[in-house]
């Protein structure tokens, strides 16, 4: 890890290891310049905060760690989402924002990639306490963020609430409405229509594509979603819609499961009412982690990172993969899966609709004119079809699997605009 990036360890994480190794991979694939890899491996810029966070009982509190990196600024603002989970640290982050930038250019928005991270469960918090952490986080990484520098957005544990009271946080400080210094808020404020379905929506739109490549047929094949958040259950509806077969879906509760296909609306209302899938009358509860083993065509990891590693891979059954979460996959898993057979689209390019519709909602923001459903939705469409179609041609150029022709589509954008650019001074 040391030679590969050249300095100290402060960066150092298993996800970190994921993210350079995968780089170093195709770096050496595409013959990068030396020169370029070696800029592209670390992040321009990291805020690492600590702050005091006090409880509704107003006798605990606790000093919470959180994080904003910033790992290219050469393409536009910098852009990505803010997770809140109990584990999160800093080489997480880094390697999240590194995989936000090959994001970002495969779909070809004019961003660099970025991530936050606050290190707290936003289960075991109030609304209000919730409130004051996004808040307190939201000044402390102030002077970094802004509309036209860096666009936090929603990821693991934060919702369109968070972004609310991040948005205003930060027009409080600056003393006018500033809608575009973030994405994934309500559209009462700017939000854009349709971006809350975008991520799973666009996942979906590639499954005609990717099953044509497997050769089965979309309409009727079978779907097992890992997550029930907002990736996988606006990929269960989408999926549904375009006639597919969710026979699976699952969250930290477990999995529910009926080989005949669940009724996703009536599953959602379901979680809407009690929370967790648990209990869920119309289907075989078991456990989350036997989702990934069951006999599907399709399977959609869209939680969180690490859930296909190289204990279970070997025992998927499905032929294609469309990933949902970033990380589901580990390295190890994926050369496993890959010797298999199975076709794996791979996160940055499969959940690219969710940054793509964040692109939208900026450019709204900023331009204070908003689109139809129908428009976000067709361009989206549009976005992701290409996008897909232009690395399955890498794919069948090279003679390589779909995660390497994904990063070498967004590494050369990237190293181009670098070159171009020059060295300042
Ligand atoms: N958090 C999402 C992701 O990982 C969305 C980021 C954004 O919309 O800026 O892609």
């Amino acid at each position: 890890m040391e030679e590969m990036l050249h300095g100290g360890n402060e960066y150092d994480s298993p996800m970190y290891h994921e993210a350079v190794g995968q780089f170093n991979r195709v770096a050496k694939l595409m013959g990068l310049d030396e020169n370029v890899s070696d800029r592209l491996r670390s992040p321009q810029k990291s805020t690492v905060v600590s702050f005091p966070f006090r409880h509704d009982n107003y006798t605990q509190v606790d000093t919470i760690f959180g994080y904003r990196v910033q790992h290219l600024t050469t393409m536009g603002p910098t852009k990505g989402g803010i997770r809140f989970a109990p584990d999160v640290d800093l080489g997480e982050v880094s390697a999240l924002a590194m995989w936000m930038t090959w994001k970002c250019a495969i779909v070809g928005v004019p961003f660099g990639g970025a991530k936050g991270g606050v290190r707290i469960n936003p289960m075991e918090l109030s609304r209000a306490e919730l409130q004051r952490v996004t808040r307190r986080f939201t000044m402390e990484i102030i002077n970094v963020i802004g509309p036209d520098t860096d666009i936090p957005a929603p990821d693991l544990g934060t919702n369109e609430q968070v972004m609310a009271w991040l948005m205003d946080t930060y027009s409080q400080h600056v003393g006018h409405a500033v809608p575009a210094v973030v994405t994934g808020k309500p559209p009462a404020l700017g939000g854009s229509v349709a971006r809350r379905e975008a991520t799973g929506r666009g996942l979906m739109f590639l499954v005609p594509q990717a099953a044509r490549v497997v050769g089965i047929d979309p309409v009727g094949a079978t779907v097992g979603i890992h997550g029930f958040g907002n990736v996988g259950r606006y990929a269960a509806v989408a999926g549904q819609e375009m006639k597919a077969k969710v026979v699976a879906v699952s969250d930290i509760s477990g999995a529910v499961y009926n080989p005949d296909g669940l009724d996703i609306p009536a599953v959602g209302k379901w979680v809407d009412e009690n929370r967790f899938l648990e209990g869920y009358p119309d289907a075989d509860f078991i456990d989350g982690n036997a989702l990934f083993e069951l006999d599907v065509d399709v399977l959609v990891p869209a939680a969180i990172q690490g859930v296909l590693h190289k204990d279970n891979a070997a025992n998927v059954k499905a032929k294609l993969i469309i990933e949902g979460a970033n990380n589901p996959t580990t390295l190890e898993a994926d050369d496993i899966l890959r010797e298999q057979g199975v076709f794996i689209v791979p996160d940055i390019l499969a959940n690219a609709g969710g940054v793509t519709v964040s692109y939208f909602e900026w450019v709204q923001d900023v331009q204070k004119y908003f689109w139809t459903e129908n428009e976000v939705v067709a361009r989206l469409r549009e976005i992701m079809t290409r996008a897909f179609d232009e690395v399955h041609a890498i794919a069948i150029d090279e003679g390589i699997d779909m995660r390497n022709a994904a990063l070498i589509k967004g590494i050369r954008r990237v190293a181009d605009a670098k070159l171009v650019r020059g060295i300042f001074p």
